[in-house]
């Protein structure tokens, strides 16, 4: 039975961040990693807007986040948070390999992930031609030609955002319409490096060792076409990881939690939640670590002021 002051749910920049500052505050704490260790970041070979290194591997820059808690002597543990229970106090929580604990405060920090087409040769060229992020891997494009599929919001920010770097952006929207807020949709129609192929599916990812074409179909004519592309950005939306507190703690309508941006709490106190699985808008490390900082010294003050058993 593990008896913790803080539980943090995730490995991550927002969790890893969490820990530091925890347990540089003196709370006994206890992070497990899940099967993502280091996050989202470790899918990326090259980060370049990370403040303090140039050019590092997503993989090496979360390295760096782990060796740092742990010399401090923060717990990591590689499992799963199965159930917490956050009815009750201290909280209960169970982990994959069957043990149980408590804790006296959670931070929920595990992240999103990015929903995929899962489309043939998506798995090939994956973070070779194929990605999830146009802040993060539009860089690489510069003077090249791209492709973003989808019709929301995130789709019409990447395009645009792509179109100052790149040479000519391709918007394949399956529908007639974009869902996204008109303001955008009318800068991404007035954008003469944009080029927009609506009622468009992609059909599969082609290319020897690097993506080199899109085949793509019109729903309406049914006709097939080869689109040629350097990159592509998938923006077909994100889900974050919530399964552990459905019920328990507030969503918004998309089913992010729900947080005080100040603190980082949560419907529930003592319960609070950083990074991606709280973050609607900008999805990026560093913001997570900022929310990560924030949830640990709101932790920390929760913690002080509970009564000593
Ligand atoms: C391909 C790609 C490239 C990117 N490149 C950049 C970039 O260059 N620069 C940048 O700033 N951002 C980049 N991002 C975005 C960035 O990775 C995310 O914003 C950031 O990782 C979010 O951090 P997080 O800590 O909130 O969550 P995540 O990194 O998603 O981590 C979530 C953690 O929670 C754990 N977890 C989930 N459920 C459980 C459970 N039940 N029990 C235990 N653990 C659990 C997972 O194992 C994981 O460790 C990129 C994202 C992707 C997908």
């Amino acid at each position: 039975m593990i008896e913790t002051d803080v539980l943090i749910i995730g490995s991550g920049p927002a969790g890893y961040t969490a820990g530091l500052y925890t347990t540089r505050a003196g709370l006994n704490t206890d992070l497990y990693t899940g099967t993502a260790v280091g996050g989202q970041l470790t899918y990326t070979h090259a980060v370049e807007n990370f403040p303090g290194f140039e050019k590092i591997s997503g993989f090496d820059l979360m390295d760096v986040f782990k060796k740092q808690i742990q010399t401090l002597g923060a717990k990591i543990h590689h499992e799963q948070i199965i159930r917490l229970n956050t009815q009750v106090y201290p909280f209960e929580f169970e982990t994959e390999m069957a043990e149980k604990g408590t804790a006296r405060a959670v931070i929920l920090a595990t992240g999103a992930k990015a929903r995929w087409l899962n489309v043939q040769g998506e798995e090939k060229f994956k973070g070779n031609g194929i990605s999830v992020c146009a802040t993060c891997d539009g860089f690489f494009y510069r003077n090249k030609t791209v492709a973003v599929i989808g019709g929301g919001n995130t789709a019409l920010y990447e395009a645009l955002f792509l179109s100052k770097v790149a040479s000519k952006v391709y918007v394949i929207n399956r529908k007639d319409t974009f869902s996204g807020e008109r303001l955008l949709q009318e800068q991404v129609q007035n954008e003469s490096k944009i080029e927009i192929l609506y009622h468009t599916v992609v059909q599969s990812f082609e290319g020897e060792a690097h993506l080199t074409h899109i085949q793509i179909k019109n729903t309406i004519t049914q006709e097939e076409s080869r689109l040629a592309v350097d990159g592509v950005f998938e923006a077909v939306g994100t889900e974050p990881e919530t399964a552990l507190i459905v019920g328990q703690v507030k969503r918004t309508e998309s089913g992010y939690i729900e947080t005080n941006k100040r603190t980082m709490e949560t419907s529930v106190p003592g319960i609070f939640a950083c990074g991606d699985v709280q973050e609607e808008k900008y999805r990026q490390a560093i913001i997570a670590a900022g929310s990560g900082c924030i949830a640990a010294l709101s932790a920390e003050n929760f913690v002080y002021r509970q009564p000593k058993k």
